[in-house]
């Protein structure tokens, strides 16, 4: 086997899972990490498809089923509080043949963590300044100044990937912003609201809530605004009071809940398309080549089963890099691309802009699940396993 000495940069869901599938085919990865822990921010996922079937691959699906949250509904409230519309998510599942689940991101993370923990060596604090790469190896330096050699590079780094941005260059060709940002936080739970997910909609602009473990409350919010980039962290918590300011229900409550040193996610919702992921001894995987947005549902599902792709791929080259990453790219782009199409599609759906158009949407939830509506909805979803037919 050639090629054994990979560099994962990123140690989220793509970074972990690949660390995961290269220890086991004999590989000697090692991952760096940008933060000083797991990231472990608070937002719920969605999670079927093929990154189920890698779950399933890796023996977690008992751990993750511990750690569902299997919420009846997603109820659509007004400003009193009174639900308008209401999804059934149990029945959502059966749909998916009751290979789903749902649970916090940073519970994925640690479950894939403990399945390398001791065996790959995770660098905290670390990323990466230069990459030099020929026809032998690829050198980097970290931030610390010390420099390395390795015979292969992963950016597993996120949408914002840093990789990407120093190996492809081209960031303007590969941002697709959809016209979306999305934020969420953690709070304590002194509210009523404990049974479901909760949503209030406004043109525009969604709001949502769900009770966690820990007597605790998460909340969840999308809405509409021109691009403004990366958002600082000391900003967040005020950019979204200043968009939710004068929206009802019980937002102004959930802000003045907020501490002030809490952390917040604030993002846009950009999708990444890429020609090609791979440069020579340099690859991408996950969010840094194939952002499809939570529009989807499936980017944590989709980045597991890029980890596993590219893994088992080397494995069946002998580690030849070549072969490899053309052989990754021919198998999941082409799924990548229907799901990106797909996210793009619902997004007007997910948070409509008019108020007619949120009244379809609640008729639309009223009868998503009738008979002939059902095989409609499975098809907007694109419910993507890109495993299925070797099953
Ligand atoms: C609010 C929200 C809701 C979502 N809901 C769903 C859902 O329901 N279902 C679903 O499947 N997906 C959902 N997603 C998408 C999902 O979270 C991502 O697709 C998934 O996390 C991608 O995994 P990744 O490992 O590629 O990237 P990430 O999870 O972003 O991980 C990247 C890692 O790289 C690290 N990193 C970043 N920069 C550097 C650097 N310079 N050097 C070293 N390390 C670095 C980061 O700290 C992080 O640990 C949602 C996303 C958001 C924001």
């Amino acid at each position: 086997m050639k090629n054994k000495k990979i560099l994962i940069s990123g140690a989220g869901i793509a970074g972990l899972t690949l660390a995961y599938w290269l220890e086991k085919f004999g590989f000697e990865p090692t991952l760096i990490e940008i933060g000083d822990h797991l990231r472990n921010e608070g937002y719920m996922i969605d999670f079927f498809g093929s990154g189920y079937d890698v779950a399933e691959k890796m023996g977690i699906l008992p751990t993750l089923q511990e750690r569902d949250y299997f919420v009846e509904g997603l109820s659509f409230v007004n400003k009193k509080g009174e639900t308008v519309a209401k999804m059934n998510i149990r029945k959502l599942r059966k749909l998916l043949m009751d290979r789903a689940f749902a649970f916090m991101r940073g519970d994925l993370e640690d479950t894939l963590y403990k399945k390398i923990e001791g065996k790959v060596p995770i660098l905290f604090q670390t990323t990466i300044t230069t990459i030099t790469q020929n026809s032998n190896g690829v050198e980097v330096t970290f931030n610390n100044g010390r420099t390395e050699k390795f015979d292969l590079l992963v950016g597993a780094d996120g949408a914002r990937s840093n990789v990407r941005q120093i190996v492809f260059h081209n960031e303007k060709a590969f941002n697709h912003y959809l016209g979306y940002y999305t934020g969420a936080f953690i709070i304590e739970n002194s509210f009523s609201y404990n049974a479901n997910f909760y949503s209030y909609v406004e043109p525009g602009l969604q709001a949502s809530i769900y009770a966690i473990r820990n007597n605790k409350l998460a909340t969840f919010f999308v809405y509409k605004s021109e691009d403004k980039g990366w958002i600082n962290p000391k900003l967040r918590k005020k950019s979204l009071m200043d968009t939710y300011k004068n929206v009802g229900w019980i937002i102004p409550e959930l802000f003045d809940a907020l501490p002030e040193d809490a952390p917040v996610f604030l993002d846009s919702l950009t999708q990444i398309k890429m020609k090609t992921w791979s440069k020579d001894r340099v690859t991408l995987i996950g969010d840094a080549c194939d952002c499809v947005t939570l529009i989807a549902g499936q980017g944590s599902s989709l980045a597991m089963a890029g980890a596993y792709v590219l893994a088992t791929e080397l494995k069946k080259f002998g580690g030849d890099h070549t072969q490899a990453f053309a052989q990754y790219e021919k198998r999941l782009k082409p799924e990548v691309e229907k799901i990106q199409k797909m996210a793009e599609g619902l997004t007007g759906s997910f948070v409509p802009n008019t108020k007619l158009g949120i009244w379809f949407r609640n008729q639309f939830v009223k009868m998503m699940f009738w008979p002939g509506i059902r095989s409609f909805v499975l098809k907007q979803f694109h419910v993507s396993n890109i495993f299925s037919e070797k099953k």
